[in-house]
């Protein structure tokens, strides 16, 4: 399970968290994993989930992420 490799979803993660757009489609910071709005949609334990590292729950986090936000409705563009 604890498998080092990259997997092409890290590597879209990746991208996604070195763009400039959020998965909704707005602007975002570069680095940021969401844009504020999808930010402070998230519970308060997630969004401190955030600052987990890749390969260390980040990828995991982000699912369960999504997940909130498309539940919400604010995962659309
Ligand atoms: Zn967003």
């Amino acid at each position: 399970m604890n498998d080092t490799q990259t997997t092409e979803t890290q590597v879209e993660l990746l991208a996604e968290l070195n763009g400039a757009k959020c998965r909704c489609g707005k602007k975002k910071q570069t680095g940021n994993t969401f844009c504020s709005r999808c930010y402070h949609a998230l519970p308060f334990g997630l969004q401190g989930q955030l600052y987990l590292r890749f390969g260390q729950g980040y990828e995991a986090v982000y699912a369960r992420c999504a997940k909130k936000l498309d539940a919400k409705g604010s995962g659309r563009a």
